[in-house]
């Protein structure tokens, strides 16, 4: 789709003064698929030369440039040590309703700052208690995790100008052991629900992480792996005051009924593996 009303694509490396009309650019397939009357300019990230994925002593670094295709190719550095990873990044990549042109170019930012609800690395950095690196346009950095991030379908914490440079993940989560779950309306639609549970192998602790369902990342968590009512009670009183999402990709009631089926799915997989 051609941006009429925008006159000018900038190298963001040139760290160029954020102006009224200004957009970062990542992989482009969102703004380039739809009118964009309000830009004027796009601030290009193509070029930041920042490392995709990055291991390091406290987890792992993912830029937010980093592409689908990337981080569906990222191989821990032992299987073992981070069954997580193992575990979710390729159902999560898997998730997303597109072709492979679109997963070449998309990235882990523009998936996070464009906030759908079905966004599938917000459902990945979220579950595995993913911190966010803000840049702001006076040079200040802050942090935040992913599940708080994202406030709402569309809506984000990012201040004007503000750049999500990239998303940590720590390796206490890497190491828990996790699963995954999602509906949609056909094979290859949208999620209309996407849930990740993890546990502690150590501690018992146990999460469950909703969206797709949900106008954003709902989060419910307990000291050990929860009764099935419990679990059903929790995660009904957390996503009340969300809301659960209603368009074209499923009806609120089913996306609820769903959610509650795929979380109980995932309280029984994650159980019986510890019995195994
Ligand atoms: C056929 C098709 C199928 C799709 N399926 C899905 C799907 O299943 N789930 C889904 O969630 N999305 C889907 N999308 C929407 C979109 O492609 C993805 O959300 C994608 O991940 C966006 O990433 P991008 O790098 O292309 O972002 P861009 O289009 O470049 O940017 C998206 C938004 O994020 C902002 N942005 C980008 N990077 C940053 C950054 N680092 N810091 C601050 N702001 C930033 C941009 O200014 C823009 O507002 C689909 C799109 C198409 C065309």
């Amino acid at each position: 789709m051609d941006l009429t009303t925008v006159r000018e694509v900038c190298d963001a490396r040139r760290s160029p003064r954020w102006q009224a009309g200004d957009a970062w650019l990542a992989g482009g397939t969102y703004l380039f698929s739809e009118p964009q009357p309000l830009l004027r300019r796009l601030l290009d990230l193509e070029r930041m030369g920042w490392e995709a994925l990055r291991v390091t002593s406290g987890g792992l670094e993912i830029a937010a440039t980093c592409t689908v295709t990337q981080l569906h190719a990222f191989v821990p550095p032992g299987r073992m040590a981070w069954p997580a990873a193992v575990a979710l990044f390729g159902p999560c990549c898997r998730a997303f309703s597109s072709s492979f042109k679109v997963w070449n170019t998309a990235t882990l930012g523009g998936n996070i700052c464009l906030a759908l609800p079905a966004a599938p690395l917000i459902a990945l950095t979220a579950a595995l208690e993913g911190e966010c690196v803000l840049l702001a346009q006076d040079g200040g950095v802050r942090r935040m995790p992913v599940a708080r991030f994202v406030t709402g379908a569309g809506r984000t914490a990012l201040a004007e100008g503000e750049l999500l440079r990239s998303v940590l993940l720590p390796a206490r989560a890497l190491r828990r052991r996790a699963a995954v779950r999602r509906a949609s309306l056909r094979p290859q639609g949208r999620s209309a629900a996407l849930l990740v549970a993890t546990v502690d192998p150590g501690d018992g602790t146990w999460r469950v992480t909703v969206t797709g369902s949900t106008t954003r990342p709902v989060v419910v968590s307990f000291d050990r792996p929860p009764a099935a009512q419990a679990l059903r009670e929790a995660l009904e009183q957390a996503v009340d005051p969300v809301g659960w999402v209603d368009d074209v990709h499923g009806h609120p009631a089913w996306r609820r009924h769903m959610t509650l089926l795929l979380a109980e799915e995932l309280r029984t997989e994650l159980a019986d593996e510890e019995r195994v």
